[in-house]
């Protein structure tokens, strides 16, 4: 039996870049329904590339992305934004809106642009915002909360999108500890109870041990290393890819 039949996302022989010019690639690579695959690897190794082509934000240089087994170039974005929700860094741009207002925006791949919000529409908005505890932020203004709790807000309005599929990039980078973890065990709930495809990058590599299926390590223009954390942070293989001294690496992970 093929793996493909659990693939969600799933990308053959793909080269990731700008204007031709690759930057990883090519590589196979098969993200399976339910999974936390975390992208990690040294500063411009071109995680956030290959997770902009990913969600479909980039051209490929070369190569094929398929979501449930359909390619993704020429999908209509809206139809698209059904199965796969992204966040990017500017997402947490000052908005004037309210929390519930700004949630309500991932309603729109069903509504709408401007489109009136159904009870249906109410409902997903409520589950959301209470799966990842910010129900209580409704009426604040996203403006006036903390960094962590935005970062709650902006992941309830991928929610709303009931994706297959969610791509974060970098999504704890300005959180502290504290948020840092809870944000990570949202995701990992919602992985859990709800089977939520993730896919992220992090650059925590402490966090990426401990939250992922799965980890992928760019580097070199390829996926140097594939596989459950156990096996990728085994050995000396992190402390050679960071160029980390073995007594710092040994008292973080080991
Ligand atoms: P990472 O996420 O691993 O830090 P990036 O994917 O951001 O790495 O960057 C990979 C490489 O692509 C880097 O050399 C970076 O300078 C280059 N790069 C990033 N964005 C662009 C862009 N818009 N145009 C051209 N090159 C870019």
């Amino acid at each position: 039996m093929s793996e493909t039949k659990n693939s969600l996302l799933r990308a053959e022989q793909l080269t990731v870049g700008y204007e031709g010019v690759p930057v990883v690639g090519p590589v196979d690579l098969e993200i399976r329904k339910g999974e936390i695959f975390t992208l990690i690897g040294p500063n411009g190794a071109g995680k956030t590339t290959l997770l902009k082509t990913l969600a479909h934000q980039l051209e490929p240089v070369a190569g094929t992305v398929f979501l449930n087994e359909e390619e993704i170039a020429g999908r209509k974005p809206t139809e698209l934004a059904k199965e796969m929700a992204v966040v990017f860094s500017n997402a947490l741009k000052p908005d004037r809106m309210t929390c519930k207002e700004s949630v309500a925006v991932g309603r729109y791949p069903y509504t709408g642009r401007f489109g009136t919000l159904s009870d249906e529409d109410e409902a997903v908005i409520q589950r959301s915002m209470e799966q990842v505890h910010v129900a209580d932020l409704a009426d604040r203004s996203f403006d006036a909360i903390s960094d962590g709790q935005r970062q709650r807000v902006v992941l309830a309005r991928a929610l709303c999108q009931e994706p297959d599929i969610l791509l974060l990039d970098e999504p704890t980078t300005f959180l502290d500890i504290r948020w840092k973890a809870e944000f990570l065990k949202a995701l990992r709930d919602l992985s859990e109870n709800d089977g939520l495809t993730v896919v992220l990058t992090l650059h925590e590599l402490d966090l990426a041990q401990k939250v992922s299926d799965r980890v992928a390590c760019v580097r070199g223009h390829t996926l140097d290393r594939v596989g459950t954390p156990e096996k990728v942070f085994s050995g000396t293989y992190i402390a050679d890819l960071f160029e980390l001294d073995p007594e710092s690496y040994r008292r973080w992970f080991e």
